[in-house]
C-alpha cells in the first residue's frame, strides 16, 4: 500500500487548503477508500478527514420540510434517525440497505456518494477504460451486474443506494473548494461519469461535498426504496428503485444498479403515473416505455425485467386510489 500522511481539518478552510494538493484525498469512514488504497486503485500521499469539521456530522431539518445533511453524517444515523425516518422514508431505507451494520457505521453520506464502481475489472487492475485501457473490459467480457444506460465507454453502475433515493427526492450538493462554495444536481455531480477516466464525479481538484440538501418538497408524501440484491442481504443492488408520490401529487421516480451515475424515469412516465387509475395493461406499456433506451449487454438482460418489475410495483403503491 502507498505510504500516506493524516490530517483531521478542523475546518471547511482547513480541509480546502489541504486538499489543494494534488496527492491528497478526502477521508469520510474509510471503507471505500481504504480498500482501493489497498488494491491500488488509489495512491494518495495525504487523507484529509473531514469528519470533525464542524456540522459535517450534523442532520439540520428546517421547519418547511427541507434539510441539510452534513457529508459526515453516517449512514447509520441517516437508516435510524426519526426526522429522516418520517420526512425522507426512501431514503432512511436506502441508507438501512446498505452492504452491514459494520459498514452503515463508518460509511458517510460524502463518502458513499463518491465511492468507485464495483467493477472487477476497474478493481482488479486491468486495463479498462477507466484503468488507462481505451475499451470497457465488460462490454465483450464478464458483464452480469453491470449498465444498462451507458453514455460513453465505462458500463460499470454506480454502487450506492442512497444516491437513487436522492434522485428521486430531488436533492441537491453542497460542495466546497478554492473558489468558495457552490450548489449543484446530481446530474451535474456525475456529469460525464462513463466517459471521466479517473473518476465518476466532477468534483475539480481540491474541491469536496460538503453537504447534500433536500428540497422541502422531498418530504412526506408516499416514499419508498425497494431493492433486489443476489443475495438477501450484504449485497450490491441488481437492479433498485426509489419512488416519490409527493404530497403536491407530483411523482418521482429513479433506477438504481442500470447506470453510472442517477438515473431518473423519464418525466413523460412520472407524469403519467400521477394521475393514477392505471390498468394492468397500462402498467405495463409504462413500465415498457421507462426501459425503452436500455442497451443490455451480453448477459445483464435480466435487469431490463427486473426494473420492469420494479416499476409496476411503485406504480400499484403510488396510485392514490389504490
Ligand atoms: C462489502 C461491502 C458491501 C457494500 N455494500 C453496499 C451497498 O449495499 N450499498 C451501498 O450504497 N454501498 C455499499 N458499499 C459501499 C459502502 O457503502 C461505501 O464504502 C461507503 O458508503 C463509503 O463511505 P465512506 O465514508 O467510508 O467513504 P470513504 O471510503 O472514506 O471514501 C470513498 C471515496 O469518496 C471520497 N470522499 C469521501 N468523502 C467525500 C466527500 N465528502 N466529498 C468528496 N469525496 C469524498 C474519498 O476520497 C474516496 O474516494 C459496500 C462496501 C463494501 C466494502
Amino acid at each position: 500500500m502507498h505510504p500516506f500522511a493524516y490530517h483531521a481539518a478542523s475546518s471547511a478552510d482547513d480541509a480546502v487548503r489541504a486538499l489543494a494538493s494534488p496527492a491528497a484525498a478526502p477521508l469520510g469512514g474509510g471503507t471505500d477508500l481504504l480498500v482501493a488504497m489497498k488494491g491500488e486503485l488509489a495512491r494518495p500521499d495525504l487523507l484529509v478527514d473531514l469528519r470533525r469539521i464542524p456540522g459535517a456530522t450534523d442532520i439540520t431539518l428546517a421547519p418547511d420540510g427541507a434539510a441539510r445533511l452534513g457529508c459526515a453524517v453516517r449512514l447509520a444515523d441517516l437508516a435510524t434517525h426519526p426526522g429522516v425516518i418520517e420526512r425522507y422514508a426512501a431514503l432512511a431505507q436506502a441508507a438501512a440497505s446498505v452492504g452491514t451494520p459494520q459498514l452503515r457505521n463508518m460509511g458517510t453520506i460524502g463518502g458513499n456518494l463518491a465511492q468507485r464502481p464495483r467493477c472487477w475489472y476497474l478493481r482488479s487492475g486491468l486495463p479498462c477504460a477507466k484503468n488507462g485501457g481505451h475499451d470497457c473490459l465488460a462490454a465483450s467480457g464478464e458483464n452480469h451486474y453491470h449498465a444498462l444506460f451507458t453514455p460513453g465507454p465505462c458500463h460499470a453502475v454506480h454502487p450506492s443506494d442512497p444516491l437513487v433515493a436522492l434522485t428521486a427526492l430531488e436533492a441537491t450538493v453542497e460542495i466546497v473548494g478554492v473558489d468558495g462554495p457552490r450548489e449543484c444536481s446530481l446530474h451535474a455531480l456525475f456529469d460525464g461519469a462513463a466517459r471521466n477516466r479517473h473518476a465518476e464525479t466532477t468534483l475539480a481538484a481540491g474541491e469536496y461535498v460538503s453537504a447534500v440538501r433536500l428540497p422541502s418538497t422531498a418530504a412526506g408524501g408516499v416514499q419508498f426504496y425497494e431493492k433486489l440484491m443476489q443475495r438477501g442481504a450484504w449485497d450490491f443492488a441488481t437492479v433498485s428503485l426509489a419512488a416519490h408520490r409527493r404530497a403536491d401529487g407530483a411523482v418521482r421516480m429513479a433506477l438504481g444498479g442500470v447506470s453510472l451515475g442517477p438515473c431518473r424515469v423519464s418525466s413523460s412516465v412520472e407524469e403519467d403515473v400521477a394521475t393514477g387509475g392505471l390498468d394492468d395493461d397500462s402498467m405495463d406499456a409504462l413500465a415498457e416505455r421507462a426501459m425503452y433506451d436500455a442497451v443490455p449487454l451480453t448477459h445483464n438482460g435480466y435487469k431490463v425485467w427486473q426494473a420492469q418489475a420494479l416499476l409496476r410495483r411503485a406504480m400499484q403503491r403510488l396510485d392514490p386510489r389504490s
